[in-house]
């Protein structure tokens, strides 16, 4: 079948990928003059779009990225899940078998009282008794009612703040159940943290291109779509014709295309309109101080984690620090990160590099959040981040849906 893939973010390139290994023909049209989406290199290959984690977890990426050719083993650094301070104290898992790690790992965390540990553990048992199940409607902050406030404060609201970009007083308990599940209770290693060594770009965007290109396919960039219309049973992308449509590109522009196609969506089109969106600042800095940990978890202040990208591949001195579900712009992100990075990080030399705000970096995952399906009308598939789906604004769960809707295809 001739597929046209619109958008080349790792939701689109995932779909084109599948597509072609099913032995379809593929094109991918990309707006923009790169490939990769939201989590792209930009200014050359030292900073990327923002700062991104993987986790163990992440199954069909890491598979997807070994399938181009990417070396996964020499690309991210595999750590076991640590969230420590600049103080040292915080929580390591060991390298046990799951669920060991976590238990051996609340048990030894440092700063903790044991009330603190026994809430956790408590709590965490509750969860799995549950099968990780709870109302639709339940919040992570309700999920943790009996969690205490330090727990709360040095764990679950970083935790659920990385995982979905929403603060836990109004972020989905369900899905942040199913995160839980997957990596600190599911198959080995699925906790770990994966931290990239080389930027964005290269992790897999720029080697799927060559891999799709290297078998036939087409990848058009700076072509922004403007145009889908149905035709008899296939469809007319800007004039040329295709069997099917994978519509790769963000909710905000997805229903742009599907309005002026005419087609009856209105379902669909009303759960795509009603997502609301969450931004994630990347301050990138400069100190000559070499940070203790590849990354650290920071308190009271707009940024959660900082990186120092020195001990990931990148220059020695250049940190990251991110600021997720966070408020405000450029100006008004900027200075406080730097005030807390030398205030908690202890660096006076720490200067402002250069400052990335994505305002709309993922869709807002809220208790009972009904989804759009990856079924739009007959040939015409959403994939992206966004669509219904057990994950938050992922780049698992873009990779997920990309190969999902291909496999849908009859
Ligand atoms: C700052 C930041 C930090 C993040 N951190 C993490 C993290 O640590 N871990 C994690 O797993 N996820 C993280 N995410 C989320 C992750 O980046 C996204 O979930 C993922 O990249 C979404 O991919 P996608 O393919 O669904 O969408 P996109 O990346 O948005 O790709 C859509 C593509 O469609 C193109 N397009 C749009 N309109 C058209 C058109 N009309 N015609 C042709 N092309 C079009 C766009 O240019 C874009 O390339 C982060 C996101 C941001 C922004």
């Amino acid at each position: 079948m001739k597929i046209a893939v619109i958008g080349a973010g790792w939701a689109g390139l995932a779909a084109a990928v599948t597509a072609t290994q099913a032995g379809h023909h593929a094109t991918v049209f990309e707006a923009s003059r790169a490939v990769g989406g939201r989590a792209r290199a930009i200014f050359g290959t030292e900073l990327d779009n923002g700062q991104h984690i993987l986790i163990g977890a992440y199954t069909d990426t890491l598979r997807l990225m070994r399938e181009v050719g990417v070396d996964v083993d020499q690309a991210l650094l595999r750590l076991p899940l640590t969230l420590l301070f600049p103080d040292g104290q915080g929580l390591r898992l060991p390298s046990l078998p799951a669920p060991f790690d976590a238990f051996v790992g609340i048990l030894q965390a440092r700063g903790w009282g044991w009330r603190d540990k026994v809430s956790l553990l408590r709590t965490a048992v509750g969860w799995q008794l549950a099968r990780f199940q709870c109302r639709p409607q339940q919040s992570v902050a309700d999920l943790c009612a009996t969690l205490t406030a330090r727990v709360v404060d040095e764990l679950i609201e970083p935790l659920c703040v990385a995982a979905l970009n929403t603060p836990a007083n109004r972020s989905s308990g369900q899905v942040f159940l199913r995160v839980i599940q997957d990596s600190l209770f599911g198959a080995p290693g699925g906790s770990n943290l994966l931290l990239p060594k080389v930027d964005l770009s290269a992790l897999f965007p720029t080697p799927a291109v060559r891999w799709l290109e290297s078998r036939g396919a087409t990848v058009t960039l700076g072509h922004r779509v403007f145009s889908l219309q149905p035709q008899g049973a296939q469809w007319q992308v800007d004039g040329a014709v295709f069997d099917q449509v994978l519509l790769a590109c963000p909710p905000w522009e997805a229903t742009r295309l599907v309005e002026s196609s005419g087609v009856p969506a209105d379902a669909w089109l009303a759960q795509a309109h009603a997502l609301q969106f969450e931004s994630i600042a990347t301050v990138y800095a400069t100190s000559d101080t070499r940070l203790s940990q590849p990354m650290l978890s920071l308190k009271a202040g707009p940024a959660q984690f900082v990186f120092d990208r020195g001990q990931l591949g990148g220059t020695a001195g250049l940190l990251a620090f991110v600021a997720s579900a966070s408020q405000g712009d450029r100006q008004t992100l900027e200075e406080p990160v730097i005030a807390q990075g030398r205030a908690q990080l202890a660096l006076p030399d720490l200067q402002a590099l250069r400052t990335v705000v994505e305002k709309r970096a993922t869709f807002a995952c809220t208790p009972g959040l009904q989804r759009p399906s990856q079924h739009i009308a007959p040939g015409l598939t959403a994939c992206g981040d966004y669509v219904d789906g057990p994950y938050p604004a992922t780049l698992e769960g873009a990779v997920r849906s990309g190969m999902a809707g291909t496999l849908s295809i009859q």
